[in-house]
């Protein structure tokens, strides 16, 4: 191992060269370690591959004392030391697995004072014995890295990041930081107001990946769709990423492609460990080769120029999609990313979502999650704009996305939109109720359920005027509808209210395309529920 060498008081630029040979800080990274440095706080949003690492270990560097890192990405923490290690970095990590004399080991060298950084998981942090622990040593910064998870309505909640608000009190003085790939702007304020971090300052970089161009399209016939595409990225012998959601997808799809002469491999957790190893080190190493994964690959796998990714199942979230997307193209450099989807993924989301242990709020959330992945699908505007405004950031149509290439083919949705919102105006009006997409749908096919027995909502005058479209086909028009404002979700159950624009639909004024290629099935009977 190289020398360790003590940079307290350095210049942070000389430690980014000394340490980890780079020439310059991109973009924030250089305000972000002043701030810290300086002793403030620190809220930092940047994607995946943005740098984030650097912002927190080079101030855990150059102030004194110890970097308490909190992630809860054990499976990286190794990767993570190890990496350190091997740059002079004095870093350890305390985890569930390790054995009590190796964490001894460790305890005593923060003690000693001689570590630069120590990463721990969110779960043993809030053991008292550690909170006795660190009090012995000397923090110089604390990280809460992937702090979304601290997010109850994001996609990753983790319940121990709620304790983690704490540590302001705890170590009064020692600058604290949260980092997260997760921008939406309910995050954010989570972030903040969860983690104590009201006198942090703010660092939002933008999310926009200009290399990656996206392109979503339909499930006709996914696997030939899938090889045209692989082969039209494969030129000249490039890597990519297929991403399944099930092992048994991951395997079928691994194998389809070997028999069409495509280098694929199989990636999953199910996989000998040693196989995983060797495929890794093949996907690094090699020219060419696909790797078929669920989403547990690529996470801490640095490879600059994996040219695409490919989803051949629906992400569950938009935070999900844009995570494993964003391995694409780390170099800068042009990539692709391509995703189809078909109704079967929506129908066997939905039934994974009903079937999920958890109680209603935690449902609703994650069809909220599949609602919005859905709205990127279906947009008919530039998917680029869809998925930095999801993440709260403004921008113009790219020009370098499917829908801005291609413009996809549209219908005049007036009717049907006219339609679903005087429903929802009815029932505000005449009842002074709200309800969810489900029961809007149901009113508008005309469906004999209890629920619209119960309620009445057979003697609405919109009651079955919607019988023409599918339960399916509604509900793509809720999500279209939702994704250009026109309605609003509220509320912990969704419930649809109007819009600002809805007013000008109401009368005519404003024109809804919505999109051929995922509407026009036909429609079957509306349902009867019980
Ligand atoms: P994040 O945690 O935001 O996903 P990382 O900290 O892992 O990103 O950094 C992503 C990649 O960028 C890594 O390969 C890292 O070595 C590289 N990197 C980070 N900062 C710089 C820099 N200032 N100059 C050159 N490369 C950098
Ligand atoms: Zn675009």
């Amino acid at each position: 191992l190289p020398q360790h060498r003590d940079f307290t008081g350095a210049d942070p630029l000389t430690v980014l060269k000394e340490v980890y040979g780079y020439d310059a800080f991109r973009g924030d990274q250089a305000d972000i370690v002043a701030q810290v440095v300086g002793g403030g706080d620190a809220i930092v949003l940047m994607p995946t591959g943005g740098g984030k690492s650097v912002t927190y270990q080079v101030p855990a560097l150059v102030r004194p004392g110890t970097g308490l890192v909190v992630s809860p990405l054990i499976a990286l923490m190794h990767d993570q030391v190890e990496a350190l290690l091997a740059n002079g970095v004095r870093a350890a990590f305390l985890n569930s697995t390790q054995s009590p004399a190796e964490r001894a080991a460790v305890e005593r060298a923060y003690v000693a004072g001689d570590l630069d950084l120590l990463y721990v998981a969110p779960e043993r942090l809030n053991l008292s014995s550690t909170a006795a622990l660190l009090s012995r040593g000397r923090l110089s910064v604390i990280a809460i890295d992937e702090a979304h998870c601290v997010s109850q309505w994001g996609h990753d909640f983790r319940p121990d990041y709620l304790a983690l608000g704490g540590l302001g009190e705890q170590f009064p003085g020692v600058p604290r930081m949260a980092l997260t790939a997760t921008a939406t702007r309910a995050t954010h304020r989570e972030i903040t107001e969860r983690l104590g971090l009201g006198d942090a300052k703010h660092f939002v970089a933008s999310f926009d990946r200009p290399n990656i161009q996206y392109r979503i399209e339909p499930k006709v016939d996914p696997r030939r769709q899938l090889v045209s595409f692989i082969r039209s990225q494969q030129e000249g012998g490039s890597a990519g990423i297929v991403y399944a959601l099930s092992r048994k997808s991951v395997e079928q799809a691994a194998e389809y492609l070997r028999t069409q002469g495509i280098d694929a491999l199989a990636y999953h957790a199910g996989l000998p460990a040693e196989m995983r190893a060797r495929h890794q080190s093949r996907f690094l190493r090699e020219d060419g080769v696909v790797m078929v994964a669920t989403i547990a690959f690529g996470m801490g796998i640095d490879k600059p120029d994996v040219r695409f990714v490919a989803h051949i199942d629906l992400p569950k979230s938009v935070e999900g999609y844009y995570q494993e997307t964003g391995r694409a193209g780390r170099d800068g450099e042009p990539s692709v990313v391509w995703m189809a989807y078909g109704l079967g993924d929506v129908v066997q989301q939905r039934r994974m979502i009903d079937q999920s242990p958890g109680d209603r709020t935690y449902k609703m959330r994650l069809g909220q999650h599949l609602d919005a992945m859905l709205a990127l699908c279906e947009t008919v505007g530039c998917r680029r704009q869809n998925l930095l405004g999801y993440f709260g950031q403004q921008s113009e149509p790219c020009g370098n996305c499917d829908t801005c290439l291609t413009p996809p083919e549209t219908f005049d949705g007036l009717v049907p939109a006219q339609k679903l919102l005087s429903t929802v105006v009815r029932l505000q009006r005449e009842r002074n109720q709200s309800f969810g997409a489900g029961q809007i749908i149901d009113i508008l096919r005309g469906a004999d359920t209890e629920r619209i027995r119960q309620q009445r909502h057979n003697e609405l005058a919109t009651y079955g005027i919607g019988a023409d479209l599918s339960d399916q086909d509604w509900r793509s028009v809720v999500r279209q509808l939702l994704a250009r404002g026109i309605l609003v979700a509220k509320g912990d159950y969704g419930t649809l209210a109007l819009g600002e624009p809805a007013a000008a639909v109401l009368r005519g004024d404003e024109q809804v395309p919505l999109r051929r290629d995922v509407m026009g099935r036909p429609a079957s009977a509306p349902r009867a529920r019980r």
